[in-house]
């Protein structure tokens, strides 16, 4: 039984690579060129960084990818069981019809999903569609960009976390590869545990729009949980780190996160700091809000650290802090 599974696991790798080939073949094809290959153009993203992510296009007809499949020997069963096929009455359709493709992959580089972006937005579908989990494919547990970015994160011993794919390759196309994305699902332990083997340092860059201030804030406490150092950068409104790399040079997006990425206890109260402004119920919620945070970091040195410097952020005695801290750890015991 255990044979058997492991078995169909690696027949799901072998249909997974097939397809991730088979989609970056087709950007060579007269529609590909035309829709896929020229949307990646628009996007800037170079020849080079196409072949590298493997950037692929999945053609606007029912069952394009699922017959070449088959026509080169793979089993329905296993192209269903990925998610590249979907059955319904018998009859087969291409999960990514009409997409251009984003494979992801393990940290040791084999295909475990793909997205897919839509390309004309305007379209009732959403506008990314993501393999489904499946025994190979587990979304809580996949960082897109990682095999990419393993070796210049272990190196600058930081990792960059970005919302998105086009995030993760424009920066890399710009000089920064050590960065990495959590695809639009919530951060997760197991997502955070990949990081650690490799750096236990990470700077959240997430969109300068609601959903990515929300999403940051989610974000610190589990990566302080997980006893990691987080600082948080956050982009101007309306951009990503698409967008702004794409408008900017190397150094000017260095500069920028060097000048913009602040630690979270800076971060927490910048966003709270107008708001609290003058009212001292909103001030004392604040604080609270901060020192909660630091309950959540495991080693007791760093949490004193992050007492001292919020007392002197937040103008308030470290007395107070470190009580409202031990009565917060002690609730959580
Ligand atoms: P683009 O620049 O191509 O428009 P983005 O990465 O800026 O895409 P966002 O809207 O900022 O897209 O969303 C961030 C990430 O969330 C996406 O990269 C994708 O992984 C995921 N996502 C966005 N919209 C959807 C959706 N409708 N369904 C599933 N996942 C989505
Ligand atoms: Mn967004
Ligand atoms: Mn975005
Ligand atoms: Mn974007």
């Amino acid at each position: 039984e255990q044979k058997q599974m492991q078995d169909e696991k690696e027949s799901m790798f072998l249909v997974s690579k097939f397809a991730s080939e088979w989609f970056a073949g087709q950007l060579k094809t007269d529609e590909g060129r035309a829709i896929g290959y020229s949307y990646f153009k628009e996007r800037g993203f170079t020849d080079e960084t196409i072949n590298y992510f493997q950037l692929g296009y999945s053609p606007e007809q029912w069952s394009a990818f699922t017959d070449a499949a088959i026509k080169a020997g793979y089993k329905v069963d296993f192209l269903e069981k990925t998610g590249l096929t979907i059955v319904k009455d018998d009859k087969q359709f291409d999960r990514f019809k009409g997409r251009v493709m984003f494979p992801i992959r393990s940290m040791s580089g084999r295909v475990l999903g793909l997205g897919g972006r839509i390309l004309d937005s305007s379209k009732k579908a959403a506008k990314y569609l993501n393999s489904p989990q499946s025994e190979i494919y587990d979304k809580s547990k996949v960082l897109y960009g990682i095999y990419e970015a393993k070796q210049a994160m272990a190196k600058e011993d930081l990792c960059y976390l970005v919302e998105g794919y086009t995030d993760v390759i424009q920066l890399y196309q710009a000089g920064i590869q050590n960065v990495v994305s959590s695809s639009g699902t919530a951060l997760t332990t197991e997502q955070i545990r990949l990081i650690s083997r490799l750096t236990k340092n990470i700077t959240v860059l997430y969109d300068g729009d609601a959903a990515g201030l929300r999403a940051a804030i989610r974000g610190i406490d589990l990566i302080l949980e997980a006893g990691m150092n987080v600082r948080v950068c956050t982009f101007p409104e309306g951009e990503d780190p698409d967008s702004f790399a794409k408008s900017h040079t190397e150094s000017e997006i260095r500069t920028f996160l060097k000048d913009n990425a602040v630690d979270f206890i800076r971060f927490k109260s910048g966003l709270l700091k107008d708001e609290a402004a003058g009212d001292p119920i909103k001030k004392a919620g604040m604080i609270r809000e901060i020192v909660q945070s630091i309950s959540k970091i495991p080693d007791e040195i760093s949490r004193e650290i992050y007492v001292q410097e919020s007392a002197a952020i937040l103008d308030i005695g470290e007395d107070v802090l470190f009580s409202t801290l031990a009565q917060m750890r002690n609730a959580e015991i």
